[in-house]
């Protein structure tokens, strides 16, 4: 028997019942002779109350000062997880980030994870314990707390299963698996028993926040065998999430998903010279600020404008470097748009298949959904679309790719509805 890594999210262990229901499935797997290593969230809605809190104190908190905050809620769940399994009898320990050696680099907010110590998982799986560690935290080679991202603990869960070449990696949470797409969105949706890395990386990239996109990342360049699975239904399997699925893939789209958490930035009255645009993305860049979606187009009086996408939580930073640059590439406006969303289809069975880009189109005008930009790569095609037409575009596109289901999916927990 090998080891098996399990991560547990913030809704499976929100009060004292549910986190000794976690003890009971750790202590199940344990059971089947395994070694267990389980990951955790911070309880609940933690996490967000405690960036409430900070913007409480101040509108612009200092980005150490906000990891040093969060970080606090994965160990309080550790702490208790770990005290719950010991009141069953079993021998646990917890570890925070710094403990293990998760080593990342010095971003904070969205630190990525450049190495995982570990010696001292090996001791104390050795000395029989079950090791329960803090989630979506990391540190700096100088000893410098970070965090990675929202719904990082997915990721840090894969990077210890790789790290520790473990069988397997189980994500447990509210819903039983990976649907077409957010089940709080179409109750009646399929659940796929299998999917593809590829697949799953692209779902998680454009919103399907089921699973961090990172974690999928990992799990693909380390060949980790992922699960989905429901915390509060332990027999089912839920999704497995593997290299291959099919030899042929029959079904153009295998998910629908979409991100209300960008804004377009308009940069109007550029000069149509060489060394703008890269003078703009490379301003942005520097300062670590991902840009999604672009359009470039050239006006009739012979100037260009660029439309682009970033993370809201981006913006503030954004603009302040737009400022600066705006004098130097000579832009006129810069124009915000916050009510937008970006619905995206994905599939692999898409590729050399055009007709389905022309249906997407067809089927949102069908719905009186305006498009306002369109990317595609080879397994994804993305609209921006109003943000109020969000959940009935996904409802359209879910219908014209034929993703419904019969059954109305399970979702437990007590997240707001999307
Ligand atoms: P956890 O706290 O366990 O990390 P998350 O809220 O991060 O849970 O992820 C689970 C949620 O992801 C579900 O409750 C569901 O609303 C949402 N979700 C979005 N897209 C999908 C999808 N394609 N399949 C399953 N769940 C999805
Ligand atoms: N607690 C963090 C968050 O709410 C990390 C996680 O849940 O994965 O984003
Ligand atoms: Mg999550």
């Amino acid at each position: 028997m090998g080891i098996i890594v399990q991560k547990f999210g913030g809704t499976s262990v929100a009060d004292p019942n549910k986190i000794h229901n976690v003890a009971n499935a750790v202590i199940k797997e344990k059971e089947n002779g395994n070694d267990v290593v389980v990951v955790v969230s911070a309880m609940g809605h933690t996490t967000d109350y405690l960036i409430k809190l900070a913007k409480e104190v101040t509108k612009n908190p200092d980005s150490r000062e906000m990891d040093m905050l969060l970080s606090t809620g994965e160990q309080v769940s550790i702490a208790l997880l770990a005290m719950a399994i010991q009141s069953h009898g079993y021998k646990a320990i917890s570890m925070n980030g710094q403990q293990v050696g998760i080593i990342t680099e010095c971003i904070h907010s969205k630190a990525r994870i450049v190495d995982i110590k570990t010696e001292k998982l090996h001791k104390y799986i050795k000395e029989g314990n079950i090791i329960v560690v803090a989630g979506f935290q990391g540190v700096t080679p100088d000893g410098e707390i970070t965090t990675l991202g929202r719904g990082g603990s997915d990721t840090s869960a894969v990077a210890i299963a790789a790290a520790l070449n473990a069988e397997r990696c189980d994500i447990y949470t509210d819903v039983e698996g990976v649907y077409a797409t957010d089940p709080r969105i179409v109750p009646n949706i399929q659940k796929a028993d299998v999917i593809s890395y590829e697949e799953m990386l692209e779902l998680a990239r454009v919103g399907a926040n089921v699973l961090h996109p990172r974690s999928v990342e990992t799990a693909k360049q380390f060949n980790v065998p992922l699960r989905v699975r429901s915390s509060f239904k332990l027999d089912n399997l839920g999704t497995l999430i593997i290299g291959v699925e099919n030899m042929e893939i029959y079904k153009p789209v295998a998910g629908v998903a979409s991100d209300c958490s960008q804004v377009r930035i308009l940069l109007s009255n550029l000069p149509d010279i060489p060394g703008t645009a890269a003078k703009v993305f490379g301003a942005l860049a520097k300062n670590n600020i991902s840009v999604d979606m672009i359009i470039q187009s050239l006006a009739s009086n012979g100037t260009n404008s660029i439309a682009f996408t970033v993370n809201e939580e981006d913006l503030e930073s954004a603009i302040d470097i737009l400022d600066e640059v705006k004098q130097e590439v000579k832009a006129g406006e810069i124009l915000i748009d916050k009510e937008i969303a970006k619905v995206s289809i994905v599939g692999a069975g898409m590729v050399d298949r055009p007709g389905i880009a022309a249906d997407m189109f067809r089927s949102l005008a069908e719905n009186n959904i305006n498009i306002k930009m369109i990317s595609t790569s080879e397994i994804k095609i993305s609209c921006l679309v109003e943000k109020s037409n969000a959940k009935s575009a996904i409802k359209a596109l879910c219908k014209e790719f034929e993703l419904e289901a019969k059954e109305i999916a399970v979702v437990k927990g007590d997240l707001p509805d999307v």
